[in-house]
């Protein structure tokens, strides 16, 4: 039997970024994934601090944020990689008044940080844009599917990733420890987004889930370096290729692509696209997102050496790495997790035999 500290279940975002606190505290660990469904390798993989639908911030999107870019940074110099770039996001004014809208959120607390107060008037080929665009400031990309593939490598190397499904049915708890198969933990952190649901400790918890889809085109003339935000996104992935979308649907919680969700979004992306293009993919996830819009995190209340680290909602790039420092000071130091994102807000969807 191999003694660990932790066994983490899933490695998407959340997953990698507890993986980072543990070996940033020398812990022993193994994670083991299915390398099935991911929101995190579908994602636009944008990190942006504003709701650009309310110009409001999201949840801490401060601390969210300081936290975030130095630690996307350390992981691409730590892989010897380069997934990670700056890159605008702007907002296409399709009014005078949209634009005025944009100057009173401007001196709503906290969004001057993040708003230039410099319109972007130069014209973007391919685009049509009478009114302009306002430019969100310290934003970015993360190729979350090359990060992943890179982290996963690593991992691999160093034998820590288990390449299969977990059988929950398989944990039994011996004294002060969990054992899972061949392993001896002192704890099991969960974090398997959306398939939370199969998890018969935590599956009561309301994890709604929103499906997401995104269409990939190729716009030869479109001349495109920013992310570009109208009532969707069209994000520049290099050699003249898109990621339109996406798309919110809470009924469907399936990863399969649809039609309907292909038609919704080339429907709004020709009232702002002047040029041809060509669809060359889609591609479809569920966003682990909670009825309250707030994370879930903490530990069951009959079984202390499980725990939660999901919910990272639609920002999972800045929501994962701030989270899963909050569980790990939870965990190890005591620290109190804020009761908006503590599991316990919700008493009764605990059971004690599962
Ligand atoms: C279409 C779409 C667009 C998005 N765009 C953005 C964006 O631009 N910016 C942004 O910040 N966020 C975006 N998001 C949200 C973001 O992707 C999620 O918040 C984030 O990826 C969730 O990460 P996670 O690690 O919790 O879950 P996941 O990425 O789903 O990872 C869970 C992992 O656990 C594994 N797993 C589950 N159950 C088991 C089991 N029993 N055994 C073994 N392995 C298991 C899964 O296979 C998976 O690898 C988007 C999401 C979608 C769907």
């Amino acid at each position: 039997m191999k003694e660990l500290d932790y066994i983490v279940v899933g490695l998407g975002l959340a997953g990698m970024a507890f993986c980072e606190q543990l070996y940033g505290h020398d812990k022993k660990f193994i994670v083991v994934d299915s390398g099935g469904a991911s929101a995190s390798r579908v994602s636009g993989g944008v990190y942006n601090p504003v709701i650009l639908k309310r110009y409001t911030l999201p949840w801490e999107a401060e601390k969210l944020m300081d936290i975030a870019v130095p630690y996307y940074k350390m992981l691409n110099k730590k892989l010897e990689i380069d997934a990670m770039r700056s890159l605008p996001v702007l907002r296409v004014f399709t009014s005078a008044e949209d634009q005025n809208n944009w100057f009173e959120a401007i001196d709503k607390p906290g969004l001057s940080r993040f708003l230039n107060r410099q319109l972007r008037k130069d014209p973007i080929t391919g685009i049509k844009a009478p009114y302009h665009f306002g430019e969100v400031l310290e934003t970015g990309r993360i190729d979350v599917p090359r990060l992943m593939d890179a982290y996963s490598a690593s991992l691999l190397q160093t034998e820590r990733l288990i390449r299969e499904p977990f059988d929950h049915a398989q944990i039994q708890f011996i004294d002060d420890h969990v054992v899972y198969k061949n392993w001896k933990a002192k704890r099991i952190v969960f974090a398997e987004g959306y398939g939370l649901k199969k998890n018969p400790f935590f599956a009561n918890l309301p994890l709604v889930g929103n499906k997401g889809e995104y269409v990939i085109i190729k716009a030869e003339k479109l001349v495109l370096d920013a992310a570009l935000k109208s009532n969707f996104f069209i994000i520049p992935l290099g050699a003249k290729r898109y990621k339109v979308g996406a798309t919110f649907n809470w009924q469907d919680k399936n990863n399969n692509p649809t039609s309907a969700a292909r038609d919704e979004i080339l429907n709004k992306l020709r009232k702002v696209i002047t040029c041809d293009f060509e669809v060359i993919g889609q591609e479809a996830g569920v966003r682990p997102t909670t009825g309250d819009r707030r994370a879930l995190l903490g530990t069951h209340p009959h079984y202390p050496h499980l725990a939660l680290l999901n919910g990272l909602g639609t920002r999972g790039i800045m929501m994962a790495p701030y989270l899963a420092q909050m569980l790990y000071e939870y965990l190890e130091n005591d620290q109190i997790l804020p009761k908006t994102v503590d599991i316990m807000r919700f008493p009764k969807k605990f059971k004690k035999r599962v």
